[in-house]
C-alpha cells in the first residue's frame, strides 16, 4: 500500500519516510494521536501517495489509535489500513455512468418509470407525469396514468405490460393519451423486465417519449394515400369492367395479338387493383378502420384459387402445392386472401425464374399452419426481424432493382394478428426463405 520496500521505511519517522503525507495534514493528524491522545476513523479518506515517481489517489479505510505504556503515556501509535481504491472507483464510474444515462433521458425528451413487481408500486419522473398531462405538484399513480389513455388502447397497454411482466418480453406500446384539455398527445413506452439482484426486486421499468408530431405527420400522409387511392380505384374499376368486355369480345378473333393484349391488360389491371388496395388497407388500419368481416370458409379452397391465380402471371415459377384438405376457418376471406396471394407474389418476386416455390399446410394443436417457400435471393438476419414492420424493405445491391413500397408484409402481419395467428419468416441467405402463419381452426 506504501509503494514503498522495507529499505525505504523501517526505522524512519513517517513523514520522513513518507513526506507525501505532509501536505495531507497527516502530520497535524499524528500530532493530534501522539500528543493530544485522539482517535481517528475514516472511511474512504483519499490520500495521495507515490508510486514510482508519480502520486496517485488512493482511497483508504484506516485507524489511528494511540499506544500508551504502563504508566499511562503515549510511547506510539497504530495505525489499521485498508486499501478500498478499487470499490471506490467502481462506485465513482457508475456513478458517472448513471449521469450520463440521466443526461442522455433528459436530452431525448424521454420520460422514465419504475414498477416493482411484487409490490407494484409505480414510480415515475416528473417529465412523465407532465407528459400524462398532471401538474408537478398532483398526486398521481399507475391507474391514473392510465385512465388518461382512452378505452381500446387502455385494455392492450394492460395486456402488454401483464405479458412482460410475465415472460420477459420486450414491451413497446404506442397509445394516445387525452390531456385534461382535451388534446390528444401520442407517446411511445419501451420497457424491460429485470430481475431482482441485490437489494433491487424483480422490476419493469422504461421510457416515454412523446411522438405526436411524427403521429401527426404520419396520420396526414395515411389520410391523403387513403383519398389518393380511393380516386384512383373508380377509374380502375371501370376500366377492369371494360377490358374484361373487350376480353370475352375478343374471344373468338383471329386477332392472336389483340386477344393476347386483353389478357396482359387484365393481369396488369389486376396488379394496379392489388397495390391500391395495399394502400386503401394501410390508411384504414392508421385510421382504426379496417373492419375484419369474418366468415366460414374453406383454407384450402382458397389457397387453390390464389396459386392459379398467381401461376397465370408467374409463368417462369412452379407453384408445388401440399394441401391438407378441407381446412374450414372463420376468418375474413378477402384479407386472408391477400395474405396467401402477397407471400406468393413475393416468393416469385424475390426468387430466381426457373425455381420453385412450396406452398404448404399443416395442423398444429387448434390451428391450421401455412408455408410459403422459395428458392431465392433468402433474408439476412438482421432484416428479418423487421420485414414486417410498416414500409420496411431490404436495402442491398439484389433487392435495389426490384420495385415496391415494403407495405405488404406489414398489411399481412396486421391482418394476421387481428385474427389471433401468427406470421414469421425463416431463411438463410441465398439459399431461400420460408414465410409462415397460422390462423384458428373452428371448433
Ligand atoms: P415490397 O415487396 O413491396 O417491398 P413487402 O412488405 O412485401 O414489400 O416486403 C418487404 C421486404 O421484405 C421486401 O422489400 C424484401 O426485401 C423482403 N422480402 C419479402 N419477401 C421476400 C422473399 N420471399 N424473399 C426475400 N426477401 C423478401
Amino acid at each position: 500500500m506504501w509503494g514503498r520496500s522495507e529499505d525505504e521505511v523501517l526505522h524512519l519517522p513517517i513523514l520522513e519516510a513518507m513526506p507525501e503525507l505532509k501536505a495531507q495534514g497527516i502530520d497535524e493528524l499524528l500530532n493530534a494521536v501522539y500528543h493530544g491522545g485522539e482517535k481517528f476513523y475514516f472511511t474512504e479518506r483519499p490520500v495521495d501517495l507515490r508510486r514510482g515517481d508519480h502520486l496517485e489517489t488512493l482511497y483508504l479505510n484506516f485507524s489511528y489509535e494511540p499506544l500508551y505504556d504502563a504508566d499511562g503515556v503515549i510511547n506510539g501509535f497504530i495505525t489499521i489500513g485498508t486499501d478500498v481504491t478499487e470499490q471506490v472507483n467502481a462506485r465513482l464510474a457508475l456513478a458517472r455512468t448513471e449521469e450520463m444515462l440521466r443526461f442522455s433521458v433528459d436530452a431525448a425528451g424521454a420520460a422514465t418509470w419504475h414498477m416493482d413487481i411484487a409490490t407494484r408500486s409505480f414510480v415515475f419522473s416528473e417529465g412523465m407525469k407532465s407528459l400524462y398531462g398532471f401538474r408537478a405538484e398532483e398526486e398521481a399513480g399507475y391507474d391514473d396514468l392510465l385512465a388518461r389513455v382512452p378505452a381500446p388502447y387502455q385494455q392492450t397497454l394492460k395486456e402488454q405490460v401483464e405479458q412482460t411482466i410475465a415472460d420477459g418480453s420486450p414491451y413497446l406500446n404506442e397509445h394516445p393519451v387525452k390531456m385534461p384539455d382535451d388534446r390528444e398527445r401520442w407517446v411511445r413506452a419501451i420497457g424491460k423486465r429485470y430481475p431482482g439482484e441485490g437489494k433491487w426486486g424483480a422490476h419493469f421499468s422504461g421510457l416515454v417519449i412523446d411522438i405526436t408530431d411524427e403521429k401527426l405527420e404520419d396520420m396526414r400522409k395515411s389520410g391523403f394515400i387513403g383519398m389518393a387511392s380511393h380516386e384512383l380505384k373508380t377509374p380502375l374499376t371501370s376500366l377492369s369492367a371494360i377490358i374484361q368486355v373487350a376480353g370475352l369480345k375478343l374471344k373468338d378473333s383471329e386477332d392472336a395479338f389483340l386477344k393476347g393484349a386483353m389478357e396482359r391488360a387484365n393481369n396488369q389491371v389486376k396488379r394496379m387493383t392489388a397495390m391500391i388496395n395495399g394502400f386503401l388497407n394501410i390508411s384504414r388500419l392508421e385510421s382504426g378502420k379496417l373492419i375484419i368481416d369474418k366468415e366460414n370458409f374453406d383454407l384450402e379452397a382458397l389457397m387453390r384459387d390464389i396459386a392459379d391465380e398467381i401461376s397465370l402471371t408467374a409463368t417462369n415459377h412452379e407453384i408445388e402445392l401440399d394441401l391438407c384438405g378441407y381446412l374450414g376457418i372463420r376468418a375474413d376471406r378477402d384479407k386472408v386472401g391477400s395474405v396467401i396471394s402477397n407471400l406468393l407474389s413475393n416468393a416469385v418476386k424475390y426468387s430466381p425464374p426457373g425455381t420453385t416455390i412450396r406452398v404448404k399446410c399443416g395442423i398444429e394443436g387448434k390451428y391450421v399452419q401455412i408455408s410459403v417457400r422459395d428458392e431465392g435471393m433468402g433474408i439476412d438476419a438482421i432484416d428479418i426481424k423487421r420485414l414486417f414492420d410498416r414500409y420496411y424493405r431490404v436495402e442491398s445491391s439484389r433487392t435495389k432493382h426490384i420495385s415496391g413500397f415494403g407495405i405488404g408484409l406489414y398489411l399481412c402481419s396486421e391482418i394476421i394478428k387481428q385474427h389471433g395467428g401468427k406470421i414469421w419468416a425463416e431463411s438463410t441467405l441465398g439459399q431461400g426463405s420460408t414465410f409462415y402463419f397460422t390462423l384458428p381452426l373452428i371448433g
